[in-house]
């Protein structure tokens, strides 16, 4: 089979390797579609980042070469011993996260809080692959009107909803994303679904503004226009808004989040700021302000496949590329990198051709 593995920063190889068979309680899946995530781009830019550099506790993975992507829909293909749920031919989805099953957060059902974490396509070959083999207890059933593409965005919508959930949003609230990137468009839905009365967007590229109000927001904000602290404080009667959500991942979003909200606001850290982010206490100090984190998912993939099919979240407008693997790199990371290139979210399809 092809797969396109990383060996190193700016170094990703398609690469023809052998098949390999499913063992006990795995299966083999024919990969159907598969997003590049923010974090792809990150390994692939200047990583490694979260691909283990020592020998990672559950899977033994160790600086690569690994097979990148964890956003996928795929098609049971073979099974192993002890997986009796599948028979083969199912349309899945795959929560990507590997935990240990006894440590005292595995036991109490926070898995993204494992002690010994490890995410499929980084501390395990992942999906920019034709095939990929995972523990059978990580599939998630993808029901026939979500379709091979929607599958794909199972996990980042899953991402969305624990930030809506981690922000203790209340039916009514207002809110605002900071970035209209491929999270910050699905935090926006999941909001919307979750009873905010009120959502602006702040963001500067205009086609993503206007994705965003596509998409349910009430008005949006460029910030290299307007201060965006002030623009809304006019749009809400100068109470700004309830409850904040940082998808970019550097200090000046942070600090858009801190100038929009208001009084007992919270503030959900959502992008991954690679470089430490500054905190001015004073500003959030009189107004009680919190801050909190968002990080992946634990069970949000039945309320994220449920709301797909529900037809409650648009990923449409959101794809806007479709890419054969042998073209991950010019096509998927190269294209990303370019900041003049506006794509939202490119998705792989190992069997185009
Ligand atoms: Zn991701
Ligand atoms: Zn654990």
């Amino acid at each position: 089979m092809r797969a396109a593995y990383w060996y190193g920063k700016k170094d990703v190889r398609i690469e023809e390797i052998a098949d390999s068979q499913p063992g006990p309680g795995q299966v083999r899946l024919r990969v159907k579609a598969c997003g590049i995530c923010g974090t792809d781009l990150h390994e692939y830019n200047e990583g490694p980042f979260l691909i283990p550099s020592r020998p990672h506790p559950l899977t033994g993975m160790d600086k690569g070469p690994v097979i990148l992507g964890h956003e996928f829909s795929a098609e049971v293909e073979s099974i192993g011993q002890e997986v009796d749920d599948f028979t083969g031919g199912e349309r899945v989805t795959v929560n990507p996260l590997l935990y240990c099953g006894v440590c005292p957060y595995c036991r109490s059902g926070e898995f993204n809080m494992c002690v010994k974490l490890g995410t499929i396509g980084l501390a395990a070959d992942g999906a920019f692959a034709e095939y990929v083999v995972v523990p059978g207890d990580t599939l998630h059933r993808l029901p026939d009107n979500v379709d091979d593409v929607a599958g794909a965005f199972v996990e980042p919508l899953a991402v969305a909803i624990r930030a809506v959930k981690r922000s203790r949003l209340e039916i009514g609230q207002t809110a605002a994303v900071i970035g209209a990137g491929p999270i910050g468009l699905l935090v926006l839905q999941a909001l919307i679904n979750c009873g905010a009365s009120r959502v602006f967007v702040v963001e500067p590229m205009p086609q993503r503004r206007k994705l965003a109000l596509e998409l349910g927001a009430v008005d949006t904000v460029d910030p290299t226009v307007v201060d965006p602290g002030k623009q809304i404080a006019t749009w809400t009667e100068n109470l700004r808004v309830d409850r904040a959500f940082e998808c970019v991942g550097n200090q000046n979003a942070f600090d858009t989040a801190v100038k929009v909200t208001g009084r007992r606001a919270v503030i959900c850290q959502v992008g991954m700021a690679l470089t430490p982010t500054s905190v001015n206490f004073l500003r959030l100090w009189g107004h009680e302000k919190e801050i909190t984190t968002s990080s992946g998912y634990s069970s949000e993939f039945p309320a994220a496949i449920a709301l797909l099919s529900e037809g409650r979240v648009n990923i449409d407008p959101l794809v806007t590329s479709k890419i054969p693997l042998g073209q991950l790199v010019e096509k998927g990371f190269e294209v990303l990198a370019d900041s003049r290139q506006d794509q939202i979210k490119v998705i792989v399809e190992p069997g185009m051709h």
